[in-house]
């Protein structure tokens, strides 16, 4: 019954299937175009300031998933962490999510939660009775202000889109707290890796049944040699992008160096159209018990995706939509493939969903070969 397995992606994704895999007595060979494992997770020091940096972009990891966070927590230290962003807009520094403290400090009031409930709904734009897109949405939930200030201009920035233009479906619930609660997170479990990142997916792969391979990209001929390929990549990448690609948001992140602290929270953004970049990240306040004289920061900037470009936001509007199930329906006719992960299945997954899906496929395919049954292409629906 043992298996050759060969997945491609050393991130989270193909980590943890190579793990479960490995453990249940396969042979498993992961590979990577990258020089380095744990995918857009990885975590680096930085030589200069010695400050420990999260080098695809802010990471924090949050969940209800006891399952997942025991298992994160057997392969690294966790911290406690709360995540608290901050946002400056018009020149004034806010806590965010949107909360009393912020409608308080916006419109200059010392409201009760019943005040400011009653002021926000006053506000809220009571003739938007089916709101179809993102602004309506917006509009009818917190009126114009709020929107303009928050909402707006960072939607803008992030998606290269109007809010017009993007359904009303994003903003599902009333966007904002009545209380003090400035934890950006509503999940019962949440922290920051001692290390970083990186020793947790070093120790996920850390197995006798697994070999790594960086620098290797994918390529069809392999495949052969396998009995199983579990596909982290881009869908639209495995077919040669032969419909076109799909649409991604790609970042830029713009480093500095400063003595001292730089802004003294982990991630300040910017909602105003008039400053470029979305936000910006100072590094060190993710592991606030190490001390650092010189601080990193990062300003990111979000555009449209190049073919060059690393894709990390899935568009997924109504063009990309049909042009993923041309893939989807190549997908099913593939044999001896699972697409996974992130980019497998054009879906933006926080880190303990992918950890969950990842340890939800693997058993799917011990149960496939158990009964001789299949593997299908997809153990998770994209659409
Ligand atoms: C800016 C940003 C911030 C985020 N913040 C958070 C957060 O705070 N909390 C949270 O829980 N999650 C966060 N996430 C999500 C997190 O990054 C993902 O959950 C995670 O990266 C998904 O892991 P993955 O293995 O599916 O994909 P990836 O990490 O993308 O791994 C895929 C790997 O496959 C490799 N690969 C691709 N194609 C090939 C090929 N043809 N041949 C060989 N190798 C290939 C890639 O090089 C890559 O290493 C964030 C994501 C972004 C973009």
């Amino acid at each position: 019954m043992q298996k050759e397995i060969l997945i491609v992606g050393a991130g989270f994704s193909g980590a943890v299937i190579a793990r479960e895999l490995a453990v249940a007595g396969h042979n498993v060979r992961v590979i990577d175009s990258r020089d380095h494992i744990a995918g857009n997770c990885y975590s680096h020091r930085d030589e200069k300031t010695g400050v420990m940096v999260h080098t695809y972009g802010p990471h924090i990891f949050h969940t209800d998933n006891k399952e997942v966070w025991d298992y994160i927590n057997s392969h690294c230290n966790m911290m406690p962490y709360t995540n608290r962003v901050k946002a400056t807009v018009n020149n004034q520094v806010f806590s965010l999510p949107i909360n009393l403290h912020t409608i308080n400090q916006f419109f200059g009031k010392t409201c009760s939660p019943a005040e400011a409930k009653d002021l926000i709904s006053s506000k809220g734009d009571a003739s938007i009775l089916e709101p179809k897109t993102f602004e309506d949405q917006a509009l009818k939930f917190v009126g114009k202000e709020l929107y303009e200030a928050f909402f707006k201009g960072y939607t803008i920035k992030q998606w290269g889109m109007e809010p017009k233009e993007l359904p009303a479906s994003i903003l599902k619930r009333l966007p904002v707290r009545f209380n003090y609660d400035d934890n950006y997170f509503n999940h019962k479990y949440q922290g920051m890796p001692e290390e970083g990142y990186t020793p947790i997916v070093a120790s996920i792969l850390n197995h006798k049944g697994i070999t790594v391979e960086l620098n290797t990209h994918y390529d069809h001929e392999s495949k052969k040699n396998y009995d199983h390929v579990f596909y982290c990549g881009p869908l639209d990448g495995y077919f040669e992008y032969r419909y076109g690609r799909l649409g991604y948001r790609t970042l830029d992140f713009e480093a500095f160096s400063v003595e001292g602290d730089y802004q003294g929270c982990a991630v300040m953004n910017y909602c105003s159209l008039d400053v470029p970049y979305t936000r910006i990240t100072e590094h060190k306040y993710f592991a606030p018990w190490e001390q650092h004289g010189s601080s990193l920061c990062y300003k990111e900037y979000s555009r449209a995706c190049g073919e060059d470009d690393l894709p990390y936001y899935p568009i997924r509007q109504m063009g990309e939509m049909s042009l993923l199930q041309k893939y989807l329906d190549e997908a099913d006719q593939e044999k001896n493939i699972t697409f996974v992960g992130r980019l497998g299945t054009y879906r933006y997954l926080d880190m303990d969903v992918t950890i969950a899906e990842a340890l939800e496929v693997a058993r799917h395919y011990t149960q496939a070969i158990a009964k001789d049954g299949d593997m299908p292409a997809f153990v998770i629906n994209p659409r």
